[in-house]
C-alpha cells in the first residue's frame, strides 16, 4: 500500500496507525463493552479541562460545526441575543448558525489579521445589555489567530453574559483550563487536536446552567441536553453512535496521555510550527499574521508575487510529493494555508518544506517573496 499523503490542513488530519487499527472491528451501540468506551472517553476529556468538578461533556454525532449548532440552540434561549465576534470565516459562519436557527444575532467586528479586543467587548456589552450570550472562536482556523480566551472570559463573567467558546482547532494543544477560565460551553471535535478521525465533536456545558437548558433546543437531533439526561440515564447514545470514531477517540486519547498530554501536544506542535516558518523563510515565504498572535495551529502564507505562480498548480506539485496543503480563507488577499497539527512531526515539517521548494523549481520560481 502506498504510504497515505501527510494532510497539512485544520482537519481530518494525519493519524497513527494504532488509531487506525482501532476502527477494525465491529461494536454494537447498545452494548455494556462500546458504552464503557463512550464513558471513558467523556471522563478523559473532563480531565484535559480540568473539567470534573463544573463541567459535563456531551458528545453528538457529526462534524465540528453541528456539534456548535447544537450548543447555540441548546444554550441560548429562543428570545435570547448573541453577541459573535468576528475575526474570521469560521466566526462568521457561527453567526450565519446563530440567525439560521432564529436566535437575534449581532456580529462585533474585528480585523481578520488581528485578536479580537477585550476592551471593545466590554464597551459593547455596556452599551447593549440586551445581549444574553456572547459566541468566541478559540483559535481563529481562518487566518490563525489566537484570541484571548481568559481576558474575553473574564469580560463575560463581570458582566453576568454566557460565554460560548469554539475551541475546535486550539483543544487539547492549548491550555483551556475550567477552574480558571469561566466559560457556560466550550466545543471541539473528534478529528482535530486529539488526533482522532473526523465524525463526533463534544461540547462541554457548564453544570450550574445545565437544567436551565431544558427545552430550549428547536431541534430533536441536535438537543445537548436531551441527549445528556439520555446518556447519563442508559449509558447510550440517543440516536446511531459513530461507533468507530469514537473507538478510535478512545484510542487517540491513550496516544494523547502517553505523549505527556496537553503540554506535550503544544511543545511538539510548536516546533512543528518553527520549522515550517523557519524553513518557508529561506523560500521567502512570509506568514501572514504578526508571530505575536500566531497560534502554532495552522499558519496563513502569502502566495509569491512571481507570475507563474498559481495555487492550484502549487497544490497539485507538492501533493504528488505527498503533501497535502490547504487553500488561504482570506477575503482580499492571495494566500495558502499549511496546519501544523496531527500524527506529525518536525522530520515530516521538514520534508513539506523541502516538497514545496521542489514545487516552486517546477516552475522556475527562485523567491516565494509576496508583492
Ligand atoms: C474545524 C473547525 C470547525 C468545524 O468544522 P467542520 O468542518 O464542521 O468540522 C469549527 N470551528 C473551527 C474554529 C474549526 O477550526
Amino acid at each position: 500500500m502506498d504510504r497515505d499523503k501527510i494532510l497539512l490542513t485544520p482537519g481530518p488530519l494525519t493519524t497513527t496507525l494504532r488509531t487506525k487499527l482501532a476502527m477494525l472491528r465491529d461494536w454494537g451501540s447498545w452494548d455494556s463493552d462500546f458504552n464503557a468506551v463512550t464513558a471513558s472517553v467523556r471522563a478523559s476529556l473532563l480531565r484535559i479541562i480540568h473539567g470534573q468538578d463544573s463541567h459535563v461533556v456531551v458528545p453528538l454525532q457529526g462534524s465540528g460545526t453541528f456539534s456548535v449548532e447544537a450548543a447555540v440552540a441548546t444554550l441560548v434561549p429562543r428570545d435570547g441575543h448573541v453577541l459573535v465576534l468576528d475575526n474570521g470565516a469560521y466566526c462568521k459562519r457561527a453567526a450565519r448558525l446563530t440567525t439560521l436557527m432564529g436566535r437575534r444575532c449581532t456580529v462585533l467586528g474585528f480585523d481578520e489579521a488581528a485578536q479580537v479586543d477585550p476592551a471593545v467587548v466590554e464597551q459593547h456589552l455596556k452599551s447593549d445589555p440586551s445581549v444574553t450570550h456572547v459566541v468566541m472562536i478559540h483559535c481563529e482556523t481562518g487566518a490563525g489567530v489566537l484570541n484571548p480566551l481568559q481576558a474575553v472570559s473574564d469580560v463575560c463573567a463581570a458582566h453576568g453574559k454566557g460565554l460560548i467558546v469554539d475551541a475546535m482547532s486550539s483543544f487539547g494543544a492549548l491550555e483551556i483550563d475550567a477552574r480558571t477560565t469561566r466559560f457556560d460551553a466550550l466545543i471541539a471535535a473528534s478529528g482535530k487536536c486529539l488526533e482522532g478521525v473526523p465524525g463526533m465533536g463534544f461540547v462541554f456545558i457548564r453544570k450550574a446552567i445545565l437544567d436551565g437548558c431544558a427545552g430550549n433546543s428547536q431541534s430533536l437531533a441536535m438537543d445537548l441536553h436531551d441527549q445528556y439526561v439520555y446518556m447519563e440515564k442508559t449509558t447510550q447514545w440517543r440516536f446511531t453512535p459513530p461507533t468507530h470514531v469514537v473507538v478510535a477517540l478512545h484510542e487517540a486519547i491513550a496516544q494523547f496521555e502517553a505523549e505527556g498530554g496537553q503540554s506535550a501536544r503544544l511543545a511538539r506542535y510548536t516546533s512543528n510550527y518553527q520549522t515550517l516558518v523557519g524553513g518557508m523563510a529561506k523560500l521567502g515565504f512570509k506568514p501572514f499574521l504578526d508571530p505575536a498572535i500566531q497560534a502554532p495551529i495552522i499558519v496563513t502564507f502569502h502566495a509569491p508575487a512571481d507570475a507563474r505562480y498559481s495555487f492550484k498548480t502549487f497544490y497539485n506539485a507538492a501533493r504528488s510529493r505527498g503533501f497535502i496543503l490547504y487553500p488561504g480563507k482570506l477575503t482580499q488577499i492571495e494566500t495558502f494555508r499549511v496546519g501544523c497539527i496531527g500524527a506529525i512531526g518536525p522530520d515530516e515539517m521538514e520534508q513539506a518544506v523541502h516538497a514545496m521548494a521542489l514545487a516552486l523549481q517546477d516552475v522556475g520560481i527562485t523567491s516565494a517573496a509576496p508583492a
